[in-house]
């Protein structure tokens, strides 16, 4: 029962905005244990009991009837005409929970009444595109650009806890980086990254015993997992791509739904919450949100397999995010252009964020974080940033970084 549960729960992750309906013969089981949020809609008997369950997370949008005999001669008869007649009755209710969905107002539907959010809606078709004046908000790929004042957080954050969301975010504490940033950068995690959804930190370092413990809500935990510390700075940058794919791998899908990987030198001082959430997520480059195309720092080497002519936006390495498989379908990416250019003995302009940059551009992401996201306070124009959700810590490449000459970047 709780892989079936599981299934669905990644089903329901992968689709949000489908109508989901269980349909069985299973006699001895009560799928509602699993998933509470689930009703068997079959209240009559349909053979002397009630055998056959059908669930949906929609209590009221459907009601069994009892209807004449299709049971025993039937299915035992004609097990084909059965089993058309079970997909019929499957798509009909499908195409009403569409139609619902489609023509129901938001705030008529049972569940708001209850206070609940009902899974029929597509969350992202409530968010406010024309909110903010001056900034773009959607891409030409239709993609939601999300800047504060668009989306209501209540409704992401309900419907996030209502599927049992779980969100693996990744972090890497390599040499001196890690006395100077993680603690700062953990605490205020807590304080502002998904609060209220289960989160999972990995905490990749080359110094397992000098990670801090700090206080965690309950759903939250810390998993420390060692790595080497590669020479160049370069590498320990770059090297977190095929890291991150392992564990995704090995780890993290036994556990999360979501996974998002930072950068260790920022700190949070805002809600970072469930908005930021779908299948492939990407963050504007403060310094570039509102720069001309041709401005944008690729990789401009052919011989680099970064190397790119144009490009959408220049995206930041130093948060991305979304579904596991497509996370770990952009690290296996980078990884191995990344493994090919050292063959080559090329290295891209921006390392790692090079080739995410690429990867972005041949694989459009579903959704983008403004720079309110991840905002550099150096930054002097600041017009356009309501809030501040997580800012760039102070650099100091010379101090902290193996074999670092001079600052750059
Ligand atoms: N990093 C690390 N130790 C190092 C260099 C890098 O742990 O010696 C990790 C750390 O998570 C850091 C990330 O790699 O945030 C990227 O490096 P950095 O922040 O220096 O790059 P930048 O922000 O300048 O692009
Ligand atoms: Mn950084």
């Amino acid at each position: 029962m709780s892989d079936l549960a599981s299934h669905i729960s990644s089903v329901e992750n992968a689709h949000p905005d489908a109508a989901i309906i269980v349909l069985g013969d299973f006699n001895h089981t009560n799928l509602s244990t699993e998933l509470p949020n689930y009703h068997q809609q079959v209240t009559c008997p349909s053979r002397g009991n009630t055998l056959d369950h059908c669930y949906t997370p929609l209590k009221e949008a459907y009601r069994a009837s009892a209807g004449a005999p299709l049971g025993n001669g039937l299915k035992t008869r004609n097990p084909i005409l059965f089993s058309c007649c079970l997909v019929l009755v499957g798509s009909c209710i499908l195409l009403y929970l569409r139609y619902l969905a489609n023509f129901v107002p938001v705030d008529n539907l049972p569940a708001n009444r209850e206070g609940k959010l009902r899974r029929i809606i597509n969350l992202d078709d409530t968010l406010h595109f024309g909110a903010r004046q001056g900034v773009e908000t959607c891409t030409s790929w239709k993609a939601p650009i999300i800047w504060e004042g668009m989306f209501e957080s209540d409704l992401y954050d309900q419907k996030h806890i209502q599927n049992q969301t779980s969100v693996a975010l990744t972090v890497f504490a390599v040499g001196r980086y890690l006395d100077a940033y993680l603690k700062t950068f953990l605490t205020s995690a807590e304080q502002h990254f998904m609060l209220g959804l289960k989160v999972t930190y990995y905490v990749f370092t080359d110094l397992p015993e000098k990670v801090p413990s700090i206080e965690l809500a309950p759903n939250r935990n810390v998993k420390i997992m060692q790595v080497e510390k590669h020479s160049r700075w370069q590498d320990i940058s770059m090297m977190r791509m095929k890291t991150i794919s392992d564990a995704i791998e090995s780890d993290i899908h036994h556990h999360c739904n979501y996974v998002f990987c930072f950068d260790v030198d920022q700190e949070f001082k805002g809600r970072f919450g469930s908005e930021a959430l779908g299948d492939s997520v990407a963050l504007l480059h403060a310094w570039y949100y509102n720069a001309p195309n041709n401005s944008y720092t690729y990789d401009r080497n052919p011989r680099s397999k970064a190397f790119m002519e144009t490009g959408d936006y220049y995206y930041h390495a130093a948060v991305f995010g979304g579904l596991l498989e497509k996370v770990k379908n952009l690290t296996d990416y980078c990884f191995l252009n990344i493994m090919e250019d050292k063959l080559n003995n090329v290295e891209a302009l921006w390392h790692d964020e090079s080739h995410l940059n690429k990867y972005f551009w041949i694989n459009k992401p579903s959704r983008l974080l403004s720079p309110e996201y991840c905002w550099d306070q150096v930054i002097m124009e600041k017009s356009d940033i309501n809030i501040m959700r997580l800012i760039w810590a102070p650099k100091d490449y010379v101090g902290l970084r193996p074999l670092a000459t001079k600052n750059t970047n």
